[in-house]
């Protein structure tokens, strides 16, 4: 496969054409960022995590039928993956209150919700991917009517699937956001990535929190914790297998 032109550079990974028009390779950086930009920094060695760890998340779903862009990891930060076209929401799935729900709705973090909830951000930075809901995204066009609810029935598949696996891990699964992309036929899958990136992970003894808000909240021990969760990772995919 070869790694032809590059067609995009993001806060946290490139992506680059390939030889075969319905395939492209995306490279994870180290990058990190928070607050729609307006936080920089670098993780160390967070690129190679992420890309290892998004990938074998996506091997499980695959494994339980959820449709997914992965094809092959490449390298490690490099990984192939089918071209989509995205669909323009973020897709928050939340299982216990934390970050913008808790300020939002004025609850502390931690609340543990009888049921998981759902919620859209229109993709967007220049308007820093506002809060959105069914009606305004099928107004706006963004998806249709059948996309939407297949969007939210695997979100929540996912979500289950990956709950269960985090708690086999010792880590409670807050919160994540998803990304999903239309192939050429027309059939919604799974995109972009998950990972300390896009989750929220507590680990389920202590509540250190193993993720991004390490970096958003100056928590410090930022490298060491993206170290952990994959060890933790790790450790229950071995069990799985
Ligand atoms: P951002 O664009 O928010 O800065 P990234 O740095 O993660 O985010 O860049 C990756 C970009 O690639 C995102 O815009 C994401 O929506 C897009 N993307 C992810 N998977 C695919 C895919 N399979 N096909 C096309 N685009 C994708
Ligand atoms: N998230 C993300 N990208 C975003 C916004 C949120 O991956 O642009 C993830 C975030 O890591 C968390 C979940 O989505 O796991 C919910 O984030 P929230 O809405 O609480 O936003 P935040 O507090 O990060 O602003």
């Amino acid at each position: 496969m070869i790694k032809g032109e590059q067609i995009y550079e993001g806060k946290a990974k490139k992506v680059f054409a390939t030889d075969d028009p319905g395939l492209l390779i995306v490279s994870y950086k180290d990058d990190a960022t928070a607050f729609n930009g307006l936080k920089r920094g670098t993780i160390e060695g967070k690129g190679i995590i992420n890309n290892k760890m998004s990938n074998a998340l996506m091997r499980m779903l695959r494994k339980r039928g959820i449709p997914t862009h992965f094809v092959e990891e490449l390298g490690e930060r490099d990984t192939l993956v089918k071209k989509v076209e995205i669909v323009p929401l973020e897709v928050i799935v939340r299982n216990i209150s934390a970050g913008s729900f808790s300020k939002r709705y004025g609850v502390d973090e931690g609340l543990v919700f009888s049921e998981p909830t759902i919620e859209f951000s229109y993709k967007n930075d220049a308007l820093g991917d506002p809060l959105i809901n069914d009606c305004h995204a099928l107004a706006l066009g963004l998806v249709s009517r059948e996309e939407l609810e297949e969007i939210k029935r695997l979100a929540f598949e996912i979500n289950g699937v990956l709950k269960d696996f985090w708690t086999s891990c010792g880590v409670t699964l807050v919160d994540f956001k998803l990304e999903f992309g239309r192939l050429p036929d027309g059939s919604i899958v799974l995109a972009d990535e998950i990972s300390p990136d896009t989750c929220r992970l507590w680990d389920s003894e202590t509540g250190k929190k193993l993720d991004k808000d390490r970096f958003r909240r100056d928590l410090g021990g930022v490298e060491d914790a993206y170290r952990e969760i994959m060890a933790r990772a790790e450790q229950g995919l071995g069990e799985v297998k």
